[in-house]
């Protein structure tokens, strides 16, 4: 989202004359967009304004003026101590007011003193951001949904992007289009809590995710549709139906489960049971027979005894996933969990970590060797470390290389998979 909320500022500032450059020392506005996911977001960002101190002071010694901004989750979750802590910034603009960068940015270079908006602004700032998209390469991301209603009791996200809302349909289009004109084959579309997408239709109804996916496999130049992230709950029939009718739509799923147990999960506020999770999985495979899984684990979350881990081992053996994003639980300021007394040793944590890593990673390497000998398009997004390989995506996600000439660079081709590693696969062209 932070790529994506990045690419959108560099667009709303290059009517203005502003360029983007390689180096932070000798731009006159540098903006740290910033996430407030990881652990020590907040003072990860805190040294780095101390670096952007030293090089503001010198720009002042050679009489160029250096202004800085904070914008993003730990801008939002900061606001005025932002200032207080690290005066040397100038600005602090939440997530849902950036698109109020080009008139912040003007006042603070006209007044002494910076300036906070961390408001959450009663219009939409994809209404005022430029209709028309500068090119994002061959597999930009589209923001379709932000914010989330869920409160599980570990996120930071209904605080820092607040309350769920959906573009509507007609704009989510527009854009499509304007990225395919530029270039675009793939799009992933974005939301904190994308499968609870309910935007505004060009006929005045309500449209969920899977409407909106068709309306957009409909669009020509299109060749692949990914979304992220979505929450076991709002994985709707409509949605499933989509995976089975849209061949476009790539046959991976980021679903997070986060625990095997049900009641961690009530502790989580995650508002589903495994039953639940195990449900929708069993028909998105009824529906897509190739669809891949992906999911987020949190291990060690407050109250999580041996049993309640092992619950979770054992989800993982039954479900089985194609890739994951494992974390030692760690309490996020303000969020309910981070309150809880039951928290759990660090090292009972990474002994839980150690052991569930091992699992998903051996599940990982089997679905990788899966692959070799099958043949599968790859999208050539990128130029590989040797010379003469690029780098694609299976449908899979999977990081592919190739040996082949650069002109593939930006092309569907179909490969043969010569041989699997515990991250990638190595291929051949058939023809090219
Ligand atoms: S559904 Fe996702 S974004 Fe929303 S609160 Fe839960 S973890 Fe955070």
């Amino acid at each position: 989202m932070n790529v994506y909320d990045s690419a959108r500022m560099v667009e709303l500032l290059t009517p203005l004359g502003y360029t983007v450059i390689d180096c932070a020392e000798d731009a006159h506005l540098v903006i740290l967009n910033t996430c407030h996911i990881r652990e020590k977001a907040a003072e990860k960002v805190y040294s780095e304004l101390g670096r952007l101190r030293r090089a503001k002071a010198s720009a002042a010694e050679e009489g160029r003026r250096m202004t800085i901004a904070v914008a993003g989750c730990v801008a939002q979750a900061e606001g005025e101590e932002m200032r207080r802590r690290a005066p040397v910034v100038d600005l602090v603009v939440g997530p849902q007011a950036y698109h109020r960068l080009p008139e912040l940015i003007a006042q603070v270079e006209r007044r002494q003193g910076g300036l906070t908006d961390t408001n959450f602004p009663v219009e939409s700032k994809f209404d005022l951001l430029p209709d028309t998209r500068s090119p994002q390469g061959i597999a930009p991301f589209l923001s379709v949904q932000e914010g989330c209603d869920k409160f599980c009791s570990f996120c930071v996200v209904p605080y820092t992007r607040g309350a769920e809302s959906s573009r509507p349909v007609a704009q989510i289009l527009a854009e499509a289009q304007s990225l395919l004109a530029s270039g675009a084959q793939e799009i992933t579309l974005l939301g904190q809590n994308v499968n609870a997408y309910h935007g505004t239709g060009p006929d005045g109804e309500t449209w969920g995710l899977g409407r909106l996916l068709r309306a957009l496999a409909a669009l020509t130049g299109l060749t692949r549709l990914r979304y992220t992230t979505s929450h076991p709950l709002d994985m709707d029939a409509a949605l499933i139906t989509a995976h089975r009718d849209l061949p476009v739509l790539m046959p991976f799923l980021h679903l997070p489960l986060q625990s095997g147990s049900d009641s961690i999960l009530a502790a989580m506020n995650r508002r589903h049971k495994l039953d639940d999770y195990k449900e929708r999985v069993a028909a998105l495979r009824a529906a897509r027979p190739d669809l891949a899984l992906s999911s987020d684990f949190i291990v060690g979350f407050p109250g999580e005894s041996d049993r309640d881990f092992e619950a979770t081992m054992q989800a993982v053996r039954e479900i089985g996933f194609a890739q994951a994003y494992y974390f030692k639980y760690s309490p996020r300021p303000g969020t309910p969990a981070a309150a809880l007394a039951c928290q759990v040793p660090d090292a009972v944590k990474s002994e839980r970590l150690t052991a569930l890593q091992a699992l998903l990673n051996e599940q990982q390497r089997t679905f990788n060797r899966a692959k070799v000998g099958s043949v599968m398009p790859v999208l050539f997004d990128r130029f590989g470390r040797r010379p003469g390989q690029l780098v694609g995506r299976s449908p899979w996600m999977q990081a592919v290389h190739a040996e082949l000439k650069s002109t593939a660079f930006g092309r569907l081709i179909e490969v043969r998979v010569t041989a699997a590693g515990d991250n990638s696969l190595a291929a051949e062209p058939l023809a090219f």
